[in-house]
């Protein structure tokens, strides 16, 4: 799965949203977040980003932010 991470906050440039395939973004507190369980892994929103905010799970040090994205995606709306 790819994961929303700080550089999001207080940005939801909204670009991304509009590229993912399977709609799988969501309107977090102060950020964007994806739903791990619904993310293809396709990876076409990282590039979209313009504050860099989207990465790989492969990603060392991301597992605070995979809990807030799915964490997020569970209690806020689909965007
Ligand atoms: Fe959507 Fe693909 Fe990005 Fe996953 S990797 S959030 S499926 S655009």
């Amino acid at each position: 799965t790819y994961v929303v991470t700080d550089a999001c906050i207080r940005c939801k440039y909204m670009d991304c949203v509009e590229v993912c395939p399977v709609d799988c973004f969501y309107e977090g507190e102060n950020m964007l977040v994806i739903n791990p369980s619904e993310c293809i892994d396709c990876g076409v929103c990282e590039p979209e980003c313009p504050a860099e905010a989207i990465l790989p799970d492969t990603e060392s040090g991301l597992e605070q932010w995979l809990e807030l994205n799915n964490n997020f995606s569970a209690q806020w709306p689909n965007v």
